[in-house]
């Protein structure tokens, strides 16, 4: 500002006017001598006042050559007044001067006789250019120019410099950020740049001159106003702040009174008012947040003294806002600390978190978590504390700690085993339950991968899979202890997941169900194994059937082979359940080590047993494996001293062309072991689809059998038993026959197994007797002979507790003396309970009747222990006749076989005589009756009654 007000100062230049014109030197004349002598005088004085002049003074003709000139010419151009005289002024002019010189000297000639203050450069003697200022008055009578030159070099300097610095000043004023007027006195603008101008919307140009107010009417309302006058009346500088409404721009404005006026500096403030307003905002803004924060909030000067709080603090502390302040934080500590750390650690770091203990007013403390921070302002460090309360929080920790230590003594306690594993399954945690349990020690199970404990898991491969299960109660799972062994546990698990499904953790609890296993295992061995052999039973073979039959590729073969024992009864009957058993525990071990481990060998009941194999080679395999198992079996047995031989009757089955079920293929095994069995036994017979129309015909038999009695679709047919020496007829067994409305006649030998199975047996067994009986009884009466009648009866209707009285009954009602019936009991039915039938034997004995062994020979029995029953005739079966036929020693062994009976009080009766040579043979052998075609075929009620009617007329006896 002084600056620029001293630039604005007008420089006060010494200017001497010349007053009144020179006087002109005239010469004199012949005049008054007074007058001479006065002019004299005055010329001399001219001449003094023209010598002593400053300024040059000259004399120039009209053709421009200087006629006198005074001795300033020496100090102002540097020549001597003589080297002067007679010089064109012109030689000396300026060159870019003679011209403007040369136009002026010629206006003079034509009327403009003077010349004021001719600004003109010329010349000096020393090379320099001076300005003169030029007065030039022509007299046209004398044609003489007078002249006089003022040097003015020096001002012209001085107003050059000044022009120059005022031309920097505009262009510092105009490059300056501030904008700038001043004014003088009168508020007119004298200065203006083109900042302040543009403040009003004008130029500088066409602001200076004008009237400030004229300029920027707009001041009339301002406040700046009032303050440019103070500034003016009192001669101090005001500085103010002042809003400018055109441009709405704050201004930062300092007033400078200067001599000439007023200068006047605005510098644009907007920005940092902005700023301002801004931060006041966020000040306000965070006094709010300070005062409304959750936490206490201290803040403390760098000697702890404390120099704010928020209301939380206040209340936390139970001070008022003023009493805090009077406070440092050492009175608020309940456990004295010393700051220094704290202090030198926040030197470095951004805050620090410290614990401590505070006092409130009250002088109770609480526990808190100091959040410390540093930071400056104006120079001075401060250091605000977030203080937390955590009382609260240390309780539930501590609480949480204790159940958490509570949970740890009992997962440490129970005996159950705990394990733990992160989202991948890595097991983090363990309980000393599951280390005894599974023989690691804690470190050996931590780190290692559920994986590897167990041995077995239904979650295994899912649990930690996205959005697998989340929860298992009593899933059993094998744990694979340290030695090896299997530990099967029963296990509670949760799998924590995250939002998206993935496993975070693993928590299990596992009891140790071992024991129970075991028992379930013998349990479950004793449901699938067969207690005699071991052997897998029929629960177990039908499971294991049905999984192998599942996982069987395309294009595999199974075989299934159904093996049964050929007569094996008899060697239990006749040699006792021992050695029975013996045999059969012989036999599965035979059978089992000729068989792979892969294949099964299941004992399903009795002497059956059941073998299931893998065939590569199909059928080839199968028949391969079935003379394997025939031969392995065909070798002696040594049961108790005893050397036996067993055979089997083998039917194989295919899976998958005989069957592709479990039950297809039992069945079908089952149908081809009955052909094998049906050709003799110590066969191997595969299964054939004409086979199954057997078994489908013993289906069928079973299905229509229920109702046929009543249907009367059964008929008794008889045949006649002959007295062999007499040849008369004595009596006729009844066989039974059954008209199947679609089958045609049914044999017995298809239909009394069925009936045997189906539970019909005893009400037909029964029919049957009453037919017999009835019908030999009515006989009696037709016929002086006595007949006896002799009725087939099954094992099954000698089991029936109902028998013995049953046939009392019948026995009764027909009227038939009991003597007159025949029992005929099969030697395998006796033989299976000897016990039993004894007994029932027995007590039929009791009722007056006679028993007869039927099929005697084809069975293990032996005469000797025949003698245990109370039987009166033994029916030599048709095969042992024939087999006896041989040879000579075949008669021996039959004469001395039928002797031994007659000793043992037995008669002795051959069936199945077809020709005139058996008959022949048994009569030599002494055998007592005979039963064959050859004698008569058995026929109906009609045609027997009638053959007996015919027989009669010859006197019952027929003769060959
Ligand atoms: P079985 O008691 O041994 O009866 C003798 C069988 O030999 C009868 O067969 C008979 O027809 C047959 N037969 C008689 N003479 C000859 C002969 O010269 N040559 C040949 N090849 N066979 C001859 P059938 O009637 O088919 O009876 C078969 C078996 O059925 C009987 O054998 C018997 O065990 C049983 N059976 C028959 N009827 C009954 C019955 O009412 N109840 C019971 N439980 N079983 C019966
Ligand atoms: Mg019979
Ligand atoms: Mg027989």
């Amino acid at each position: 500002m002084l600056l620029v007000s001293y630039l604005f100062r007008s420089p006060s230049m010494p200017l001497h006017s010349m007053a009144g014109p020179v006087p002109c030197t005239t010469s004199p004349t012949s005049h008054h001598n007074e007058v001479v002598e006065q002019l004299s005088q005055l010329a001399d004085e001219s001449k003094a006042l023209v010598e002593n002049s400053l300024d040059i003074i000259a004399l120039v003709d009209e053709f421009g050559n200087i006629l006198r000139i005074n001795s300033a010419a020496q100090e102002v151009l540097g020549y001597a007044p003589s080297d002067l005289m007679g010089m064109k002024y012109s030689a000396l002019l300026h060159p870019n001067d003679r011209e403007t010189v040369a136009e002026v000297d010629a206006g003079l000639r034509v009327g403009a006789d003077i010349v004021r203050e001719l600004e003109t450069r010329w010349i000096r003697a020393d090379g320099e250019t001076i300005f003169l200022s030029l007065s030039v008055r022509w007299s046209e009578q004398k044609r003489v120019m007078y002249v006089t030159a003022r040097d003015i070099t020096e001002k012209i300097k001085v107003q050059q410099e000044l022009q120059k610095s005022k031309d920097q000043l505009n262009v510092m004023l105009e490059s300056v950020g501030d904008a700038f007027f001043a004014v003088d006195y009168q508020w007119t603008v004298t200065y203006a740049n083109r900042k302040a101008a543009a403040l009003v919307n004008t130029m500088p140009e066409e602001a200076i001159g004008r009237n400030l107010l004229e300029v920027a009417p707009s001041l009339q309302h301002s406040p700046a106003l009032a303050n440019y006058q103070r500034a003016m009346s009192t001669g101090k500088p005001e500085f103010f702040e002042v809003f400018w409404e055109p441009t709405s721009s704050w201004f930062d404005a300092r007033a400078y009174p200067s001599e000439d006026g007023l200068s006047v500096y605005f510098y644009d403030i907007t920005p940092w008012r902005e700023a301002e307003k801004a931060l006041r905002k966020n000040e306000q803004r965070f006094k709010g947040l300070f005062d409304q924060a959750g936490d206490a909030i201290i803040i403390t000067d760098v000697h702890t003294k404390i120099v704010d709080a928020n209301r939380r603090a206040c209340e936390g502390l139970g001070y008022s806002h003023e009493e805090l302040l009077q406070l440092s934080t050492v009175d608020i500590d309940a456990d004295f600390r010393s700051y220094n750390d704290v202090v030198s650690t926040l030197q470095t770091d951004q805050t620090q978190l410290i614990r401590g203990l505070k006092r409130r007013k009250d002088g109770s403390t609480f526990s808190a978590e100091v959040q410390i921070s540093r930071f400056e302002e104006d120079e001075n460090v401060f250091f605000q504390a977030i203080v937390r309360d955590v009382t609260e929080r240390e309780e539930a920790q501590r609480r949480s700690q204790e159940s958490e230590q509570r949970l740890r003594d009992i997962i440490e306690m129970t005996p159950a085993s705990y394990v733990l594993s992160d989202g991948t399954g890595q097991i983090t945690d363990v309980n000393p339950a599951l280390c005894t349990a599974s023989g690691y020690a804690r470190d050996e199970l931590i780190g290692r991968h559920l994986a590897q404990l167990f041995a077995f898991c239904p979650w295994h491969g899912v649990a930690f899979e996205r959005n697998g299960p989340v929860s298992a109660h009593g899933m059993e799972v094998v744990i694979k202890n340290k030695a090896g062994d299997d530990i099967h546990v029963l296990f509670n698990g949760s799998i924590k997941r995250d939002a998206e499904g993935y496993a975070q953790s693993l928590t299990g609890f596992m009891t140790d169900i071992t024991a129970r296993k075991q028992v379930e295992q013998r349990l479950e061995k004793l449901a699938t194994r067969d207690t005699l052999t071991d052997l897998p039973n029929r629960a177990f073979l039908d499971e294991r059937l049905q999984q192998l039959l599942e996982v069987s590729p395309p294009g595999a073969s199974v075989a299934v082979l159904f093996i049964d024992l050929d007569r094996f009864k008899e060697v239990n009957d006749s040699l006792g359940h021992n050695a029975g058993d013996v045999l059969i525990r012989e036999v599965s071990c035979r059978l089992r080590n000729v068989l792979r481990p892969s294949d099964i060998v299941a004992r399903l009941g009795g002497d059956e047993f059941v073998v299931v194999a893998h065939c590569s080679q199909g059928r080839a395999s199968a028949a391969s494996i079935g003379q394997k198992l025939l031969g392995t079996l065909s070798k002696p047995l040594d049961i108790g001293g005893q050397e036996i031989f067993a055979s089997a009757s083998i039917g194989i089955s295919m899976f998958p062309q005989d069957g592709n079920t479990k039950e297809l293929l039992f069945q079908t095994a089952d149908i081809a072991m009955y052909q094998a069995k049906g050709a003799g036994g110590s066969a191997c017979r595969f299964f054939e689809p004409q086979m199954s129309v057997v078994a489908k015909k013993k289906m069928s038999l079973e299905l229509s059998m229920r109702g046929a009695i009543e249907r009367k679709e059964f008929e008794v047919y008889f045949q006649p038993r002959v007295h062999l020496a007499s040849m008369s007829v004595v009596g006729m067994e009844a066989l039974l026959r059954w008209n199947h409305p679609e089958l045609g006649l049914v044999s017995p030998a298809e239909f009394i197994p069925v009936a045997e199975e189906r539970g019909h047996i005893n009400e037909l067994g029964r029919w049957v007797l009453q037919e017999a009986c009835a019908y030999t009884s009515s006989m009696r009466e037709k016929f002086a002979y006595p007949l006896c009648v002799s009725v087939n009866v099954s094992a099954r209707q000698l089991r029936s507790s109902e028998f013995v009285d049953q046939v009392a009954d019948v026995l009764e009602r027909s009227g038939l003396p009991p003597s007159l019936l025949e029992l005929e009991i099969t030697e395998s039915s006796l033989i299976e309970d000897i016990e039993g039938s004894a007994t029932v034997l027995r007590e039929l004995k009791n009722l007056g009747l006679k028993l007869a062994v039927d099929d005697f020979g084809t069975g293990y029995s032996s005469l000797a222990y025949l003698r245990r029953f109370p039987i009166d005739v033994l029916k030599l079966d048709r095969s042992f006749v024939m087999q006896s036929q041989d040879g000579m020693t075949s008669f021996d062994f039959i004469k001395a076989f039928v002797d031994m009976a007659h000793a043992l009080k037995l008669s002795v009766v051959a069936e199945g005589i077809e020709t005139s040579d058996a008959l022949d043979f048994l009569r030599s052998a002494a055998c007592n009756e005979v039963q064959g075609y050859f004698i008569a075929r058995p026929m109906p009620l009609a045609a027997f009654t009638e053959y007996l009617s015919s027989l009669e007329g010859a006197g019952c006896v027929r003769k060959n």
